[in-house]
């Protein structure tokens, strides 16, 4: 059975968002996967050493910026290659990951402004498992994520 990496706020009950929150994923087929034990959680961010709840922060180019100005790319940095670490230890089929968050966004991320608007982009996990040869879906591509377990199942 193949594993998913997913992102620990959307898998229920892992409080660590920046706000204090999780953001858990109500969709049928993730809740048969988590059923099924397939999901492997990492939240980049506080497994970068971050606390929570944290200050906001947005990517400026290659860099990651608190709302206060401080530079937490370092940080961000760890994280994802804490994500790809788990990937490849799980040698999951695919990622599913929060949308839009300076880590996890797969196809859009904030701009920057901390003004609530977006660009097209993706956080800093994100594209490190991209870089390594990783899919990754957001939590609104279930479809196209429900379709490729089957593909690599079937393999
Ligand atoms: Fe969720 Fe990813 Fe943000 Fe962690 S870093 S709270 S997993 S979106």
């Amino acid at each position: 059975m193949r594993k998913i990496l997913v992102s620990s706020c959307l898998f229920g009950g892992r409080i660590v968002r920046y706000d204090g929150a999780d953001a858990p994923e109500r969709d049928a087929r993730f809740l048969r996967w988590k059923a099924e034990g397939r999901l492997v959680s990492v939240c980049p961010e506080t497994f970068g050493g971050l606390p929570t709840p944290r200050s906001p922060a947005e990517r400026i180019g290659e860099r990651v910026i608190t709302r206060e100005g401080c530079d937490v790319t370092e940080a961000y940095a760890r994280g994802a290659n804490e994500a790809l670490r788990l990937a490849r230890l799980h040698d999951v089929a695919f990622a599913v990951m929060k949308t839009d968050s300076p880590s996890c966004g797969s196809r859009q991320i904030y701009d920057g402004s901390f003004e609530n608007a977006k660009i097209p982009g993706q956080g800093l996990a994100a594209q490190y498992l991209r870089e390594s040869g990783f899919v990754v879906f957001g939590e609104d591509e279930l479809d196209s994520a429900e379709a490729l377990l089957a593909e690599v199942e079937r393999l």
